[in-house]
């Protein structure tokens, strides 16, 4: 459901203002009061979305909870599939209460935890963790072996574990991770040769609870909150996010972050 402006905000009618200071001025107020009134928009539509996500996830819990209720006892194969399915929904409902927390933790502006730390390392101790969820061929090209970066460890390594996350979830082949520097930014590549996202689809993905095909996602426990939140990591260490994907043949997604933030935060 799409939120419509909301008309609360009233602007000033600039016509008819002869005092050109006051003019400007009136100008100046219309372009905050649009503003106000987009990111109020913005708010109530995350609301709406987040509440319609979880409501339709208690649905579905409800649902088979009923299930098992009427005839759970004398079925077992009906017991497994509604015990099996609780379990999954109830896990993507826990992902997707601590995802909304992140989410807002960068609204309230909650500062970063920035540390010295190698890149390097943190993405292999990233891969370690992926290859005991996916038994899989994940691997890290890095000619340069360390690479230093001062920054919040913890949210780097959670946007690497979305973007491999995603990576091995879309895909059923090798993973890769390629790490360099260019330019004074360490830039993080994460390939993956799966499905590959819809050229029409693609400028979607990094809104809150964007999924390419619902139904299909929904058995993958995808939240559509993880672009997201790798989005606001980023963005939050004055870096930047982008992707390139190409529909049955794999997607790429580049993250640069600036290395001389120490001396950013110095200034
Ligand atoms: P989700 O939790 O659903 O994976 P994300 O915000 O991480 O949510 O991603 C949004 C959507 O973008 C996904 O549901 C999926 O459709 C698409 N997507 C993200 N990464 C990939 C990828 N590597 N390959 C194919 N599709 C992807």
């Amino acid at each position: 459901q799409e939120i419509e402006s909301s008309l609360l905000f009233k602007k000033i009618p600039v016509r008819g203002n002869s005092n050109a200071e006051l003019y400007k001025m009136t100008e100046t107020f219309n372009r905050m009061i649009d503003r106000l009134e987009e990111s109020f928009v913005r708010q109530q539509q995350f609301v709406s979305d987040a509440s319609h996500e979880l409501n339709t996830t208690v649905t579905i819990v409800q649902g088979y909870a009923s299930m098992l209720r009427r005839w759970g006892n004398q079925d077992k194969e009906i017991q497994n599939e509604a015990v099996n399915s609780i379990f999954e929904e109830t896990k993507r409902m826990r992902i997707m209460t601590q995802q909304l927390l992140d989410l807002a933790s960068f609204q309230h502006g909650v500062p970063l935890k920035f540390e010295k730390f190698d890149l390097a390392e943190c993405c292999s101790e990233v891969i370690s963790n992926l290859k005991q969820l996916y038994p899989r061929d994940i691997k890290l090209y890095n000619p340069q072996r360390k690479l230093n970066l001062y920054a919040d460890r913890t949210k780097i390594k959670q946007l690497l574990l979305i973007l491999g996350d995603n990576a091995l979830k879309y895909s059923s082949e090798t993973v890769e991770f390629h790490i360099s520097s260019e330019e004074g930014n360490a830039v993080i590549y994460v390939k993956d040769y799966g499905i590959g996202i819809p050229a029409d689809e693609v400028h979607h993905v990094f809104e809150r609870f964007y999924r390419v095909d619902s139904s299909r996602h929904r058995k993958t426990g995808g939240t559509g909150l993880g672009l997201p939140i790798a989005k606001s990591i980023a963005q939050e260490h004055q870096g930047s996010i982008s992707i390139v994907s190409t529909e049955g043949a794999g997607t790429e997604v580049k993250v640069e972050i600036p290395m001389d933030l120490i001396e950013r935060s110095a200034k």
